[in-house]
């Protein structure tokens, strides 16, 4: 099993100053784990290329295009409270966009089995009229729409495990039936969306499944959730390609988030991914990053995430959380209308 990943030292181009949470000490941190002796000889790098302005247009609008353009060469601009840019930045959001959509080439073209994407600045908070928390260009909804026009795709499965909402790719895949949107996070945290009667409208009803948790919950939770919800939806649904926006700050060491999830957890969360994509699209999938603060906890989350992903076997975890049965019950009264999978027991 090959594992693709796509990285370059230029996406700490992008600098958002000495105090942001999303810093290019992040960028450092995947390269240690890149490095990492225990994956040696499993991974095959990638060099991202540069998304073209038709690809991003897929997902934005062209002012939104222009306005990110217009910083190019300035010293600091503010695209929202939080997301700053600098000289840099517009280059580098066009890496960030393209390292996903390399990654998606690599594992649709069959060059590798799977693959992990660590574009900065990342992507799900961005809408198609707005960048947002820390979020230039939404990467992952960009390598949604360009799978569905090169490829022809007719179900994509977008898997959101950051521990804020993935507003932006909800937004832009809300009255869509051939993309899946599920998405777990912390209740009430940033952006503040995300609520489990968010399902999706017109022709796209039924197909976003919100799961927001209470804080604190951690990996038996998580295992609970993805066996119970997760998995057997997606099954049901049967994607031909599974995206995976990877947000990393659901670990419990995280300075922004308030859950309680281990390395352990992320290489559980990982198993039962590769477990729904091998049986639906021959274990397509295309991981990319997206939040994660903590330095030391983002490095060995990933490396656990490609332990998995290289084909390395983690113990069966155990998913005896009886705290998450009150959360399964909810979203399965939400949304078994619309899967049945959700209604068998
Ligand atoms: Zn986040």
């Amino acid at each position: 099993m090959t594992t693709g990943v796509v990285f370059t030292e230029d996406f700490k181009k992008h600098e958002t100053g000495r105090r942001h949470p999303e810093s290019a000490g992040r960028v450092d941190a995947v390269a240690r784990a890149l490095r990492d002796p225990s994956l040696r000889d499993k991974l095959k790098p990638l060099p991202p290329r540069s998304a073209e302005r038709e690809e991003i247009l897929l997902v934005h609008w062209d002012r939104l295009y222009q306005e990110v353009l217009e910083s190019a060469g300035q010293k600091r601009t503010h695209l929202d409270s939080d997301t700053v840019t600098s000289p840099d930045t517009a280059n580098v959001a066009h890496l960030a966009a393209g390292s996903v959509l390399t990654a998606t080439e690599a594992v649709m073209d069959g060059e590798v089995q799977n693959a992990f994407a660590f574009p900065r600045p990342p992507g799900h908070h961005a809408k198609p009229d707005k960048s947002m928390g820390f979020c230039v260009f939404n990467n992952v909804a960009i390598a949604a729409q360009y799978a569905q026009k090169r490829y022809q795709l007719k179900r994509i499965l977008i898997l959101d495990f950051d521990v804020h909402h993935g507003n932006g790719t909800q937004k832009v895949f809300y009255t869509s039936p051939e993309v899946l949107f599920v998405s777990t996070h912390q209740s009430g945290a940033y952006p503040g969306t995300g609520e489990l009667l968010e399902i999706g409208k017109d022709e796209g009803e039924g197909f976003t499944l919100n799961v927001p948790m209470p804080p604190g919950m951690g990996d038996p939770e998580f295992l609970r959730i993805f066996r119970d919800v997760v998995v057997p939806v997606g099954l049901e649904f049967a994607p031909e390609l599974v995206l995976v926006s990877a947000g990393f700050d659901a670990h419990r060491d995280d300075p922004l988030g308030g859950m309680n999830l281990t390395r352990d957890g992320y290489a559980g969360i990982t198993q039962e991914i590769l477990r729904l994509a091998r049986s639906t699209c021959e274990g397509k999938v295309v991981f990319a990053l997206e939040g994660g603060y903590d330095l030391h906890a983002l490095e060995k989350s990933i490396v656990a995430t490609l332990a998995v992903m290289t084909g390395e076997q983690t113990p069966e975890a155990a998913d005896f959380s009886k705290a998450a049965e009150e959360l399964v019950r909810e979203v399965r009264q939400a949304h078994g209308a619309y899967w049945s999978s959700l209604r068998e027991s």
